[in-house]
């Protein structure tokens, strides 16, 4: 799934390719996925300019003109890119007065497409509830020591995934994180030594600079506004791998249920 890292892409490609573009024609074929019908959708963006995106969590925030943002929440399956002409049976197309279109599909029930005024987007559902972004700055070794602390009584994988928590990750990364860490995906948090804590902080910025370099993971829907694929998953060491050998060790990989999503990782060389 689009989790931090593509959806981080998608707002820095906003950004270069579609901002100043002045929105012609819109097209919401699930209204479900909105917080509006689609003829309202359509009122308040028309005539609109794209002036920057932002993201918070897995949330990609394109903001407009006139006050007003469009926040958009991928789930598992959703896609966003450009055409060179708007498919029919998108779920939301958004055509600019220059003739590209933008596109928004395959979003699962759960997932979002809103428009909000600008000025209240961190108190919208789907955003409010969301912890720190594994991005922010603030985001420290320190602060991330802290979190753990504050959850002893959870899971280790648990806690990386809660967006409650942590607001970016999703399970292959935890995966991936954790694996690069060597600490394994069920250990408490109340058992994590200080250097264990800090080499899983340590693991994330790694694991990002990693699936940055392939282009970001494309295990399921995710692509460049152009229509490129990310390269990460082909890459995973342990997500999705399971009765594979470890690249490390040459042990087998298992899978275990942890917040009922599936953990992949080497009992071998995680501890
Ligand atoms: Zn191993």
């Amino acid at each position: 799934m689009p989790e931090v890292i593509e959806v981080d892409f998608l707002r820095e490609e906003v950004s270069n390719l579609l901002k100043g573009k002045e929105i012609c024609e819109v097209s919401l074929k699930k209204a479900s996925l909105s917080n509006m019908s689609e003829v309202n959708f359509s009122d308040i963006l028309k005539g609109k300019h794209i002036t920057g995106a932002r993201r918070k969590g897995k949330v990609l925030i394109i903001d407009l003109s006139g006050g007003f943002s469009i926040l958009i929440h991928f789930l598992l399956t959703g896609f966003m890119r450009i055409y060179k002409e708007c498919p029919n049976d998108i779920q939301v197309s958004i055509r600019f007065c220059d003739g590209i279109c933008l596109g928004i599909g395959g979003i699962m029930m759960g997932g979002f497409v809103k428009v909000v005024p600008s000025e209240s987007i961190f108190a919208e559902e789907g955003v409010k509830e969301l912890g720190i972004d594994v991005l922010d700055p603030c985001f420290t070794a320190e602060k991330f020591a802290q979190i753990v602390r504050l959850n002893r009584n959870k899971r280790i994988k648990a806690v990386l995934m809660d967006q409650h928590i942590i607001a970016g990750l999703g399970n292959a990364y935890s995966d991936e994180i954790l694996f690069q860490a060597r600490v394994r995906p069920d250990r408490k948090c109340s058992t994590l030594r200080d250097e264990e804590i800090l080499a899983i902080y340590k693991s994330i910025g790694k694991v990002f600079e990693e699936s940055r370099s392939y282009g970001g993971e494309s295990e399921l829907s995710f692509v460049h506004l152009d229509g490129r694929r990310g390269e990460f998953h082909e890459h995973f060491k342990v997500h999705k791998q399971e009765n594979k050998d470890c690249p490390e060790c040459g042990g087998k990989i298992v899978v275990m249920k942890i917040g009922g999503r599936g953990s992949y990782f080497c009992p071998n060389c995680q501890k």
